[in-house]
């Protein structure tokens, strides 16, 4: 029997001293203007690179990967239990090494890149010297690749990238996005893309301009023109015609981890709708007190633990099976109920604080808009809705005469007769 909801006592350990640290220190980071992803930014580095250095001493260093390539190989569960902790504090990722989207482009790099992409790209990328962008969505099609137009085409050894990229996360501050370009269009669907290295220097590469989500007053999801961007070969990344297969890879990974994150994010929201209900005062007493607000209260903690079980459920089957495609219902499960569990806990939070709730005192309408956020970055939930029921239903393809034997309770109840309750043999035994 090996089912163990318990967290070693030493690995609980590291866990207390994250949540220390993360509130003492890395939390007021988020508070002072400045962006994570800003690594040219000398106060950035200044304030972070010694937190950066204390998260190493402490072995906590890039948890997401194996120690091959400097992280700790710890798996999936106990990153699902540190993510909880990181959620929320939008500095905590980077002082910990395990921010997207360079997780996921480091991920692709170490599995399909060529050994000089990893010196050049992969290791100063996992030291946080730089940062990097994926440049897939495009602005007439994100949902669905087969819509995107990005071409790349091959001149003598170079490939020459034209096309336009929408909401590439962090393209401003990236040393080096990776560029999902049709390569083949002939191809079959699922080979017609490759996916390219492209240094953000390379001439041809203009950021249009930085789009902000609602209420970023200085955006960082890039919207990005390629025009006649030519590089080497030999930045290539992984197969031609293989981008499809190479994004599974790499988004598999980033919508778990986005997944553990807000589990983090919920229990602060949970934790503040339950210390502003104790503590607000009204003729009843607190407004703890009214049942209406006890239902809020309860439904919160019950979704979230739903969540966070399925979350974690999901992390030990990565563990077990090592290939996120062979967890791709669950994952696909759990992508598609993130935003309405965050969305469902923030909105009570912040009705639960009235007016200081809709106030720009308090992060919850934030909150809201990350819910939605979630909803859409790595495909919309519908998408993934669809991927749930095609994965689930594989299972009944080969049933051939479903519904009327196996549920009639007439057509049972024969059967049972004739196992159980033999008739004839009775009548015979009775002679
Ligand atoms: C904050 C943020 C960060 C992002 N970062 C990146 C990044 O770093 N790199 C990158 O390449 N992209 C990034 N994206 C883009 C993201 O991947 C796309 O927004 C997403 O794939 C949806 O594409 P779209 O926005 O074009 O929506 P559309 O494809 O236009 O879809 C709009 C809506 O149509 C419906 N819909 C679409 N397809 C289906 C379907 N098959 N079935 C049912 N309904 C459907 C859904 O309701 C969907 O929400 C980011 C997005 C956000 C919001």
């Amino acid at each position: 029997m090996a089912w163990d909801f318990e967290t070693d006592p030493e690995f609980q350990q590291k866990l207390d001293w994250m949540t220390d640290f993360v509130r003492e220190k890395v939390e007021p980071l988020g508070l002072l203007g400045i962006h994570p992803y800003d690594v040219g930014n000398p106060r950035r580095n200044e304030l972070v690179r010694p937190l950066q250095r204390e998260v190493k001493e402490q072995g906590l260093w890039a948890c997401h990967l194996g120690p091959e390539l400097g992280g700790q190989g710890y798996g999936q569960v106990k990153l699902g239990l540190m993510n909880e902790i990181l959620g929320g504090a939008s500095f905590a990722p980077i002082v910990f090494g395990c921010q997207a989207p360079d997780t996921g482009n480091a991920e692709i790099i170490a599995h399909y890149g060529t050994p000089e992409q990893k010196t050049r790209y992969l290791e100063p990328l996992l030291e946080n010297e730089i940062v990097s962008g994926f440049s897939m969505t495009e602005p007439q099609g994100g949902s669905d690749p087969t819509t995107f137009v990005t071409r790349a085409v091959k001149d003598g050894d170079d490939w020459v990238i034209d096309g336009e990229k929408w909401f590439t996360t962090n393209g401003r501050w990236a040393e080096f996005v990776i560029v999902m370009a049709v390569t083949d269009p002939d191809a079959p669907r699922h080979e017609r893309t490759s996916m390219f290295i492209v240094p953000v220097d390379t001439p041809g590469v203009e950021i249009v301009r930085n789009v902000g989500v609602y209420g970023q007053e200085d955006g960082s999801e890039s919207y990005i023109r390629y025009t006649g961007v030519r590089v080497p070969g030999d930045h290539l990344l992984g197969d031609r015609g293989g981008a499809f297969a190479i994004s599974q890879t790499r988004l598999g990974g980033g919508r778990v981890h986005h997944a553990m994150r807000t589990v983090g994010s919920c229990r602060r929201l949970l934790d503040a709708m339950s210390r502003r209900a104790v503590s607000r005062k009204t003729r009843a007493g607190t407004i703890a007190d009214y049942q209406a607000v006890q239902m809020q209260i309860a439904d919160s903690y019950i979704e979230l633990e739903q969540f966070r079980l399925f979350v974690l459920k999901t992390a030990w089957m990565i563990d077990r099976h090592r290939d996120y495609r062979k967890v791709r219902k669950d994952i696909a499960a759990i992508k598609a109920l993130m935003p309405k569990v965050y969305h469902d806990i923030a909105s009570r939070c912040i009705h639960i604080h009235g007016s200081l709730g809709v106030s720009n005192e308090m992060p919850f309408v934030g909150n809201l808009i990350g819910a939605m956020v979630m909803g859409i970055a790595d495909g919309p939930t519908e998408v993934h809705k669809v991927t749930v029921a095609k994965q689930h239903l594989r299972a009944y393809r080969d049933v051939e005469d479903p519904i009327f034997p196996d549920y009639s309770l007439l057509e049972r109840r024969a059967r049972a007769q004739e196992m159980y309750d033999p008739v004839e043999e009775i009548l015979e035994a009775a002679e």
